[in-house]
C-alpha cells in the first residue's frame, strides 16, 4: 500500500509523497480503491446477469449514506494496512479520511435506513440496488449565529465526487405537462398518446455499493435531471439563448436540492417534479433491464423484479408501472394491475398526519395528465371493489378513497397498488393495522407485516468503535462481524472485572475524545469523566428535545438553590437541525443554545453540568458522538416515533437508554430486559386515549408543581431571553395549547427515572455490567437481520 500510494502521487500530480496534501492523499487512495472496486464491480454486474436472479430495487428519495473512504476500506479489507501505510507515511488517517465532504443526501432516519439498507444487501450477497436523487445541494449546513439556527447551502459536488460513475448513455426521458390523446383502436383497445410534454433527462450517477469483505458490488443509481441535447445547445439567436438558460435552470431545479422536511409533508409542484422524476426514471429503466437480462415476458416481472419504496414518497411508481405497461408495452387494465400489484411493496415510516402526503387532484392533473387519468380510473375501480364486494366496508369509502377531497392520498395509492404493506417496528404495524389503517387492514388483512429496523454494525459499531471492537473480538472471536448476534456471547462476560475494566477503558477514550472535539469546536472544556448525556436527532416537538432542556433547567436551578448539590457531573449532549421553516422547533434551538451559555458560564455551576449543542449534525458528526455516549435520550411522546434507529447505534455502543415505551424502545426493552433500560413516562395507549377523550390538562401541573412553574415562569419572564417575549411561543404552546405532546405530564416521571440513573451509575460494577448487556443484545438490531427478513418475507430473493 505505501508503495501504491506513493506512485500514484507520483503518477497523477508528479509529487514527492512528502510534499503532497491531505487532500491529494484522499484523491490518490479513492482512486487506488476504486480500481479494486470497479473490478468486482464489473463481475457483480455480469453474474447477477448470467444466474437471472430476482432483483430487488430499493426506491427512496433520500440516501444518507455518510463518507465511503474509510468504510470502503473497510470493507474491501485494506483498512488496517491502509492506515498503517498513511502513519509509516506520515499521515493522520482520521485526517485524510475527513477530506471526503459527507453527503447529504437525506434529512435523518429514513434516509440513513436506505443506507444501512444497502450496506446490509451487498454484504449478505443479496441482488439488490437503490434509485434515487442526485441533488445538487444536500441537506442545509447548519450554523449557531448568537444561538439562532442558520441555514447555509451544502454544495457537495464542489470538488468533485470521487465515487460516482456517470452514465451517459443510459439516460432516459421523463415527460411533464402535455395533453394526452385517446384513440379507439382497430381491435377496440384504446391508445394513449402525449404530445407538446415537457421533456427531461435523467442521467444516472452510479456509486458502488461494497460488501463486506465478499467481493459483491452493488449500485446505488442516483439520477440528475438535464435538458435534452439537442435542446442544450440549440440557440440561434440571443434572446433565444437566454430563454434556453432559464429553460435549462429550471429543468437543472429538478435535481437542485434536498426538501429539508423530516416527517413532515411539503406540497411544492417542484417536490412533485422530483418525484415523478426519481419514480419514471427508475421504473423505466428496471424494465429495461428486465428485458436486457431475460427473455421473458413483462407478464412474468414479478419473478425476476421486486420494487420497495421507502415511505409513499416514490408511490407515482403504482401509476408510472400501469403507464408503461399499457400505453408502451399494449398490456390491458387487468393484467397491467396484475403485474404492478405483485411487484412493488410499500413501507411506512409514520402515523404523524402533518407527514401524510396528499397532493391536490389539479396539481397532478396539469403535470402529470396521463398518471392522473391512472390514478383516477385505479381509484374508480377500488371503490366499486369495496361497494360490491365488501358491503361492511361501504361507510368507511371516504376514509379510504384514494381521491378525496380534490386531493390525492399517496398511502391510499401505495397500500392500494402493493402487495406488501410494512411498518418499522412492531408497536408502529400494530398502530397501522389498528387504528391508522385499520379498514385497510381488514380489507388486505395479508398485506400487512413488519419489519423492524436496523443498522449496519459494520459502520456503527466495526468502523466507529475500533477499539471496542477489537476488544469484542478478543474475547468472543471474530464471529460476530459476519453473524452479529454472535454479540451475545458476551453475556458470559458481564461479571469479568477484567473484561469490564478495559470496555471502561475504551469507553473512557472515546469520551476523551469526543472532548477533545468538543473543545476544538466550541472552546468548552467538558470533563470526560461526567456523565455523557446524549440526545441527537432532528428536532421534533414529539422527540421532545423540549423536555430534556426542561429537566437540565431544573437542574441547573436546584444546584443554584443548593450549591453543594451531591450529584455526578454531567455533560448534555445535542445535536439536531431543524427544518428551515419549522418555527418551534427554531425556538427550540434557541433555547437549548441560551441555556447552554446560561449554565456554562455560571460559577456557581462549578462545572457540575455542562451543555454542548454542536452544529450540523449529520452522519460523520453522529460517528464521533456515538462511541462517547453513556446514556441515549430517547424520549419521544409514545406512539408518535415509527421506530428510531439512534437508538440502536447508541445501544450497539453501550450506551443505556432512557425511553419511553415508543417505536424500537420497546423491543430493545424486550431483548435487555427491565433491569438494563431506563423506561418512563405516558404509554401510547394512554397518550392515544388522551387524544381521544381529552382529560389532560398543562395547566394544572402549572399550578401542583412547583419545579414546573419555575422554569416555565423564567421562559416567560425573560431569564433566559434579552426581552420577556423572547420564548413566548413555546410557553404558549404548553399552556395554550395544552401540551400536545405532553411535555409536563412526562416531566416529574423523567426526573425521577434520571434519579435511578445516577444511582446505577455510581455503582460502577452494575453501570459496566448493564452496558455490556446491551451490547450483547445490540446484534438483533443489525440490519442484517431486518435485511433477511424483508428478503425472505416480502421479496422472495436469494443469497448469490
Ligand atoms: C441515525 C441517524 C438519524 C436517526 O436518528 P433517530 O434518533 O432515530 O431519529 C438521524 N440523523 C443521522 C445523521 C443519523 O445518523
Amino acid at each position: 500500500m505505501i508503495e501504491k500510494i506513493k506512485q500514484k502521487i507520483r503518477m497523477e500530480i508528479g509529487k514527492d509523497i512528502k510534499a503532497a496534501l491531505n487532500r491529494e492523499v484522499y484523491d490518490a487512495l479513492t482512486s487506488i480503491l476504486n480500481e479494486e472496486i470497479n473490478i468486482h464491480w464489473e463481475k457483480t454486474n455480469k453474474k447477477y446477469k448470467e444466474i437471472e436472479s430476482k432483483q430487488v430495487y430499493y426506491v427512496s428519495m433520500e440516501f444518507l449514506i455518510g463518507r465511503l473512504l474509510e468504510n470502503n476500506l473497510l470493507n474491501c479489507g485494506l483498512l488496517d494496512i491502509t492506515n498503517e501505510a498513511l502513519i509509516k507515511l506520515g499521515f493522520n488517517p482520521e485526517v485524510i479520511y475527513s477530506m471526503e465532504r459527507d453527503p447529504g443526501l437525506g434529512n435523518g432516519g429514513l434516509g440513513r435506513l436506505a443506507a444501512c439498507f444497502l450496506d446490509s444487501l451487498a454484504s449478505l450477497q443479496y441482488p439488490g440496488h437503490g434509485y434515487g436523487i442526485r441533488y445538487r445541494y444536500g441537506l442545509f449546513e447548519q450554523r449557531f449565529v448568537h444561538g439562532n439556527q442558520i441555514e447555509l447551502p451544502d454544495y457537495w459536488l464542489n470538488d468533485g465526487y470521487a465515487w460516482e460513475v456517470r452514465k451517459a448513455e443510459e439516460a432516459v426521458c421523463i415527460h411533464f405537462n402535455g395533453i394526452v390523446h385517446m384513440f379507439k383502436k382497430n381491435d377496440g383497445n384504446l391508445e394513449f398518446k402525449y404530445e407538446n410534454t415537457d421533456k427531461v433527462m435523467a442521467i444516472p450517477y452510479d456509486i458502488p455499493i461494497v460488501g463486506y469483505q465478499n467481493n459483491v458490488i452493488n449500485t446505488l443509481r442516483l439520477w440528475s435531471a438535464e435538458p435534452l441535447l439537442h435542446e442544450k445547445n440549440d440557440s440561434s439567436n440571443e434572446v433565444n439563448h437566454y430563454h434556453d438558460l432559464g429553460h435549462q435552470h429550471s429543468i437543472e431545479q429538478i435535481s437542485g436540492f434536498l426538501y429539508p422536511d423530516d416527517s413532515n409533508y411539503e406540497g411544492k409542484l417542484l417536490r412533485l417534479q422530483q418525484q415523478y422524476f426519481l419514480v419514471s426514471a427508475s421504473i423505466q429503466h428496471i424494465i429495461l433491464n428486465f428485458k436486457r437480462n431475460h427473455s421473458l415476458s413483462l407478464f412474468h416481472l414479478s419473478e425476476k423484479v421486486v420494487i420497495q419504496i421507502n415511505d409513499t414518497h416514490p408511490s407515482l411508481a403504482i401509476p408510472e408501472l400501469m403507464r408503461i405497461l399499457m400505453d408502451d408495452e399494449g398490456f390491458g387494465w387487468e393484467k397491467a394491475w396484475d403485474i404492478t400489484s405483485r411487484v412493488i411493496a410499500y413501507t411506512n415510516h409514520t402515523t404523524l398526519s402533518e407527514a401524510l402526503e396528499t397532493w391536490p387532484k389539479e396539481m397532478i392533473r396539469q403535470l402529470l395528465p396521463r398518471i392522473y387519468m391512472i390514478i383516477d380510473e385505479i381509484n374508480e375501480r377500488f371503490c366499486k371493489n369495496i361497494w360490491y364486494n365488501h358491503h361492511h366496508l361501504r361507510e368507511h369509502i371516504p376514509k379510504m378513497a384514494i381521491i378525496a377531497d380534490d386531493r390525492i392520498h399517496m398511502a391510499r395509492l401505495a397500500i392500494v397498488g402493493s402487495f406488501s404493506v410494512n411498518g418499522v417496528a412492531r408497536i408502529h404495524t400494530e398502530i397501522l393495522k389498528n387504528k391508522e389503517m385499520k379498514y385497510f387492514n381488514v380489507m388486505f388483512p395479508e398485506r400487512f407485516n413488519n419489519k423492524t429496523n436496523g443498522i449496519t454494525h459494520r459502520r456503527w459499531l466495526l468502523k466507529v468503535n475500533p477499539e471496542l471492537s477489537h476488544l469484542i473480538t478478543d474475547i468472543i472471536g471474530p464471529e460476530w462481524i459476519r453473524r452479529p448476534k454472535q454479540l451475545i456471547s458476551l453475556l458470559k462476560y458481564t461479571k469479568d472485572h477484567s473484561f469490564l475494566e478495559k470496555f471502561d477503558h475504551v469507553k473512557q477514550k472515546n469520551k476523551q475524545s469526543l472532548a477533545n472535539l468538543i473543545h476544538e469546536r466550541t472552546g468548552i472544556i467538558v470533563d470526560h469523566q461526567s456523565i455523557f448525556d446524549v440526545q441527537i436527532k432532528r428536532l421534533h416537538e414529539y422527540k421532545r428535545q423540549l423536555l430534556n432542556v426542561f429537566r437540565i433547567i431544573n437542574v441547573y436551578n436546584e444546584i443554584k438553590n443548593n450549591p453543594n448539590l451531591d450529584m455526578i457531573p454531567r455533560t448534555f449532549i445535542f445535536g439536531a437541525k431543524a427544518a428551515p421553516s419549522y418555527h418551534l422547533a427554531k425556538e427550540v434551538i434557541k433555547l437549548i443554545n441560551k441555556v447552554a451559555t446560561m449554565v456554562n458560564y455560571d460559577p456557581d455551576i462549578r462545572g457540575k453540568i455542562k451543555v454542548i449543542f454542536l452544529e450540523n449534525y449529520n452522519v460523520s458528526l453522529a460517528e464521533k458522538i456515538i462511541p462517547a455516549a453513556d446514556i441515549s435520550e430517547q424520549i419521544s411522546t409514545a406512539s408518535k416515533e415509527a421506530s428510531g434507529t439512534g437508538n440502536m447505534k447508541m445501544m450497539m455502543n453501550g450506551a443505556l437508554t432512557v425511553g419511553t415505551l415508543d417505536g424500537a424502545n420497546i423491543e430493545i426493552k424486550d431483548v435487555v430486559g427491565d433491569q438494563n433500560i431506563f423506561i418512563f413516562g405516558l404509554s401510547a395507549e394512554e397518550v392515544i386515549h388522551f387524544y381521544q377523550n381529552s382529560g389532560y390538562n398543562s395547566i394544572d401541573i402549572y399550578h401542583t408543581d412547583d419545579r414546573v412553574r419555575r422554569i416555565l415562569d423564567q421562559l416567560h419572564g425573560g431569564e433566559f431571553g434579552t426581552h420577556e417575549i423572547e420564548f413566548k411561543d413555546i410557553y404558549y404552546n404548553i399552556l395554550s395549547n395544552n401540551d400536545p405532546y405532553f411535555v409536563l405530564k412526562d416531566f416529574e416521571p423523567f426526573i425521577e427515572i434520571h434519579e435511578l440513573v445516577e444511582q446505577a451509575y455510581r455503582d460502577r460494577w452494575t453501570w459496566l455490567q448493564m452496558s455490556v448487556t446491551n451490547i450483547a443484545h445490540s446484534g438483533k438490531f443489525s440490519s442484517d437481520r431486518t435485511i433477511q427478513e424483508y428478503a425472505s418475507e416480502i421479496w422472495k430473493i436469494k443469497q448469490v
